[in-house]
């Protein structure tokens, strides 16, 4: 059976972290800030957002949740971006998505001040991922939390066989280039994939970030597998579930992530950990 990763305990423990760096920084006078923007009544959005702001007031940060209402337009949300762009109290700022269909969110994320672009999402970023270049810069919270996760249980990456499933900007893409960059052999998958288990049973790390429950099954994992799974499913019931069938892919795995309690709460705790790296680089270089 395998081995569950806690994601809970292990958010707890890189919160613990990052509340005594804010601590720190707070003694020199500075206190980091993050702002997030949603707009709309997305039920999940308002739920992420609020545990977000929730989260960052914790741990000692200045945290605004700016709510727009769906039919915002687009200079609206530009200009909120060039006044947190120009806020010198705030360190990271985070655009909820979805967005609604009016807005153009690919301006949106270009218009963030690549310095303060928390998740990691603005080209100039995400180029210097790929490049692998040296240096300071942020990157996806959600592949970032993963990273933790295989740091924290001594997974070790080199010249293993990673999969990936779904191919998102916010997760699937900058999961790929983490993994290469750390010398793992990688293969990014998507919907167009022709026969996914043939490429999933090869691999020594399987990551999933599909949107598509139970999608990965016992027969399409490798025996010993480190098994991520990203999905957050809710069924008819209300359950929430992941994109891997946990119960069954657990008598395989080595090492597995469950949903709740896996890789969802990572994601927070690294978007906290990015937001004090942020202001460490702004004020401190
Ligand atoms: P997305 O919809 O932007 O991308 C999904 C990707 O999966 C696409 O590249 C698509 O081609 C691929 N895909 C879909 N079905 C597939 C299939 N049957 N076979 C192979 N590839 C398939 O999604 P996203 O934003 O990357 O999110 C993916 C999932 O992860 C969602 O369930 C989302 O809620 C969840 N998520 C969780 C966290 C977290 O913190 N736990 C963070 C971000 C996203």
């Amino acid at each position: 059976m395998a081995e569950i990763i806690d994601g809970r305990q292990l958010a707890k423990d890189v919160n613990q972290e990052t509340k005594q760096r804010v601590d720190k920084l707070r003694e020199q006078g500075i206190q980091p800030g993050i702002v997030v923007i949603l707009v709309g009544d997305d039920p999940a959005s308002e739920i992420y957002t609020r545990n977000k702001h929730r989260k960052a007031t914790k741990l000692g940060f200045k945290s605004i949740l700016k709510k727009f209402p769906a039919d915002v337009d687009q200079a609206t949300v530009m200009a909120a971006v060039e006044q947190y762009n120009a806020d010198d109290s705030i360190d990271g700022i985070l655009v909820q998505e979805p967005l609604p269909d009016q807005l153009d969110g690919l301006a949106i994320t270009n218009a963030i001040r690549p310095d303060k672009d928390v998740d990691g999402l603005h080209p100039l970023n995400l180029g210097k991922l790929y490049a692998n270049q040296p240096g300071h810069y942020p990157v996806a919270c959600t592949p970032r939390g993963i990273m933790t996760m295989f740091d924290r249980y001594n997974v070790d990456l080199e010249g293993k066989n990673a999969v990936i499933v779904g191919r998102s900007i916010l997760v699937g893409k900058p999961m790929a280039a983490l993994l290469n960059n750390a010398n793992a052999t990688t293969c990014l998958t998507s919907i167009h994939t022709v026969d996914l288990p043939a490429i999933t049973r090869q691999a020594d790390i399987l990551i999933v970030a599909a949107g598509s429950p139970h999608l990965i099954k016992e027969e399409d994992v490798k025996e010993g597998a480190v098994v991520i799974d990203v999905g957050i499913n809710r069924l008819a019931s209300g359950k929430l579930t992941g994109d891997v069938d946990f119960e069954n892919v657990s008598k395989v795995a080595k090492l597995i992530t469950p949903v709740p309690g896996g890789v969802g709460p990572m994601t927070i705790a690294s978007l906290m950990q990015q937001t004090v790296d942020m202001a460490e680089w702004r004020h401190n270089g």
